[in-house]
């Protein structure tokens, strides 16, 4: 890359400081809690949209194509299009506009959570860096491009979408992929930031299936348990205790889970990462009755190059055969409910886009970069669903995210924009 020209983007971006800096503050005072969680429905309904009502006023002072595109009515995503010159590569830049609830106020120690407070280092509240800050930071690197008088040949592409919080994929980012808001890659601008490593690249994320699984016993007074539990008593003719029972269950789930320890892996990942968690538990009736039934449900972590169907069929045959031991199971073997599967991403790291963003991050930072992959999940699974090499890269610490103290260096945003800048010019070229 051209020396002189890299200076000149450097320096226009060091320049919009102040209108970043804005910017992120006031879309953070934007009460945009996703919907779905049902927190103060009068505050939160329509949140989303004012922010993506922000960022256009931006787009359109920039002169860049873009519409609010609302796949449900009421919760309007923001897509762009900044048409290169043609012969060159587009990029996407994808990013939530909503936010989780601020939680308990008290825990935020007189802070109000959607302050937008502005110190020398931070911007502070909820949604400062998951994720408006990196949103905002894509945008301010094109606008220094453009004052730089840089053409790309590649377009570039911007989403702001709604629901991502509770995985409304298909009103959010799904939906404008499917509106043709798509590229050749693709950079989710989520927190990446960690103390010792500023701005990994998150290649991959685990997948996250939710289930729950209820066993049925038989339900007798508790003067009859003697009969139930002893040697010689009437057994399962008088009565099941359906807790027994499901420890059969419960037990061969972690047994399970201890042996993936040592058999689920991905080279990005500590040996344990993949878990079985047993989240709640729910059943029986009262003090004199033996328990009739129990439920548990679980949130489990699988790794990235897996599928929710083999998981699945993975812990049914486990429970499966953890009944066939047992007279009462094997008759009336658990029910299992899926509920929910949150797929995971994993991208090649022969993929240029990993190489291209590694340069340029290292560029404003030596020490960043680092392939990583992400504990959690992100929309970064919908893009690579249709096909888009995707990766994470973005400013703040991710252990901020969801938190009482959740705040944005502004360092870090500055550094973000430079990085996204560098790559549009890298990935797209100079027409
Ligand atoms: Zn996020």
């Amino acid at each position: 890359m051209d020396k002189k020209l890299t200076a000149k983007i450097l320096q226009n971006v060091e320049n919009l400081r102040d209108e970043i800096v804005k910017a992120v503050s006031d879309v953070v005072k934007i009460k945009s809690v996703t919907p779905e969680f049902g927190w103060e429905p009068e505050v939160s309904s329509g949140g989303e949209s004012e922010v993506t009502r922000y960022t256009k006023t931006i787009f359109d002072k920039m002169g860049i194509e873009n519409e609010l595109y609302e796949k449900e009515k009421g919760r309007a995503n923001l897509c762009a299009r900044y048409k290169g010159a043609g012969g060159g590569r587009s990029l996407l830049f994808n990013g939530h506009v909503d936010v989780v609830p601020p939680g308990d106020l008290d825990e935020w120690d007189g802070e109000d959570p959607f302050s937008g407070r502005v110190d020398e280092k931070f911007i502070y509240g909820r949604g400062s860096v998951d994720m408006k800050g990196g949103n905002i930071a894509a945008i301010f690197a094109l606008k220094a491009l453009q004052q730089a008088g840089i053409h790309t040949k590649g377009d570039i592409v911007f989403q702001n979408v709604v629901g991502e919080e509770c995985k409304v994929n298909e009103i959010g980012t799904t939906a404008c992929l499917e509106k043709g808001y798509t590229a050749d890659a693709a950079i989710v601008c989520e927190p990446t930031c960690s103390e010792n490593d500023p701005f990994m690249i998150h290649v991959a994320s685990v997948g996250v299936l939710e289930m729950k699984w209820s066993v049925k016993g038989k339900s007798c007074h508790v003067g009859l348990r003697g009969e139930v539990i002893r040697d010689g008593g009437g057994g399962m003719d008088v009565g099941v205790d359906a807790f027994e029972k499901g420890m059969i269950v419960y037990n061969a789930l972690k047994e399970l889970e201890r042996q993936w320890g040592q058999t689920k892996a991905h080279p990005l990942y500590k040996a344990g990462q993949f878990c079985i968690n047993a989240a709640t538990v729910k059943g029986g009736v009262s003090p004199s009755v033996v328990p009739p039934d129990i439920e548990m449900s679980y949130a489990i972590t699988y790794p990235p190059q897996e599928s929710a169907s083999g998981i699945q069929k993975e812990i049914e045959l486990c429970v499966h055969n953890a009944c066939q031991n047992d007279p009462w199971l094997r008759e009336k073997p658990p029910e299992i409910t899926w509920l929910f599967d949150w797929p995971p991403f994993n991208t090649d790291l022969k993929e240029d886009i990993c190489s291209i963003l590694q340069q340029t991050a290292r560029m404003i930072c030596p020490e960043a970069g680092r392939f990583n992959g992400f504990e959690a999940v992100c929309d970064a699974s919908f893009l690579q669903e249709k096909g888009i090499p995707a990766v994470v890269l973005g400013p703040g610490y991710g252990k901020y995210a969801h938190s009482v103290a959740e705040r944005v260096p502004i360092s870090q945003l500055i550094d973000a924009a430079k990085i996204y800048a560098l790559t549009m010019v890298s990935w797209c070229g100079i027409a």
